[in-house]
């Protein structure tokens, strides 16, 4: 077992840490809720973020076999922006603010070989390198969960911007003074075609009067359209449908600016949903695209790293920034 690192995951609901080979297998890893979910004071929240980041880093590299105490690269995926210095600077789905988080975490594993990128950015690397992206060299990655994500490869380079916040795809505004999004605007793609939207669309259709297995239910929470879909729920599935296109003119757009070999879905929510949402993003995004009878149109796959292709793609790149570093 040669060239490991560890790759974090910090999503707005759950962190994942897995210590990554350099063929992209996961040799072990550990699952811990995200200590610094929206509502989380935000100084508290950045010390248990340094904390359980560093204390399953070591469980999980102890599993891996390495002896106490080695330096391995660590490469840590956030759910937001992420500053040059590896400051966590804004993510809608976690509650730090400006927090130094990769000086947090050198300072608690004792060594600097530590890397902080955005999570979605993370996540399309790993399936660049390691999952259904492995022959192409254009890719757009969205990543469908608590919010809406993204990343984009443009002939085989990681767009993250000049100051890390590129590739936030659900940030994209899709309607004009539309639905609130979690960031405080309106209109975004994320409000449209995250986990809580897809609760939104249930919620909708049900108010409408139709009818479905969540009727009587309380409060409809991603999960139970979910359960619902898989049982065979119409309503449900119509729920995914709406999600779907509006992801699908969300996607036709980034066609049109990056005329991509392959759009990817991934993302926890669509790990459950995918068999229902890739047909009905594809038909919309296609519906969508320009010049749509003079060109073919990308394909669209669903991710195949599942919920490990965030730790992978950040363990790469802190395993490539290694080797390159003067
Ligand atoms: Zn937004």
């Amino acid at each position: 077992m040669t060239d490991l690192a560890l790759g974090v995951d910090i999503g707005g609901t759950n962190l994942r840490v897995g210590a990554v080979d350099g063929t992209g297998t996961v040799v072990a890893r550990q699952d811990r809720p995200t200590p610094a979910g929206a509502g989380v004071d935000p100084d508290v929240a950045g010390r248990e973020l340094v904390r359980t980041v560093a204390d399953t880093a070591r469980l999980v590299a102890g599993q891996a076999g390495l002896a106490p105490g080695s330096h391995v690269p660590l490469g840590i995926g956030f759910a937001g922006g992420i500053s040059t210095e590896g400051e966590a600077v804004y993510g809608s789905n976690v509650s730090t603010r400006n927090f130094p988080l990769r000086d947090g975490v050198v300072e608690a594993l004792g060594h600097a070989d530590v890397l902080v990128v955005n999570d979605a950015n993370a996540a399309t690397w790993g399936e660049y390198r390691h999952g259904i992206g492995q022959d192409v060299r254009h890719l757009v990655m969205a990543t469908v969960g608590t919010g809406v994500g993204g990343g984009t490869v443009v002939d085989g380079v990681l767009v993250a911007g000049s100051q890390g916040f590129g590739g936030e795809i659900g940030h994209m505004v899709v309607a004009r003074d539309g639905w609130r999004c979690t960031c405080g605007h309106r209109g975004c793609l994320e409000a449209y075609a995250s986990g809580q939207a897809l609760a939104r669309h249930a919620r909708d259709l049900l108010a409408a009067g139709g009818h479905s297995v969540m009727e009587g239910l309380e409060v409809v929470e991603p999960r139970d359209v979910t359960a619902a879909a898989g049982e065979g729920d119409a309503l449900a599935i119509e729920a995914i449908g709406r999600l779907g296109s509006w992801l699908g003119v969300g996607l036709a757009s980034l066609v049109s600016l990056l005329d991509p070999e392959l759009v990817v879905l991934g993302g926890g929510v669509s790990d459950h949903i995918g068999r229902w949402l890739l047909p009905a993003t594809t038909r919309a995004m296609t519906n969508q695209m320009f010049a749509a009878a003079y060109r073919d149109p990308p394909a669209v796959r669903l991710a195949t790293l599942g919920d490990t292709a965030g730790m992978i793609g950040a363990a790469e790149m802190a395993r490539a920034r290694g080797r390159t570093r003067a």
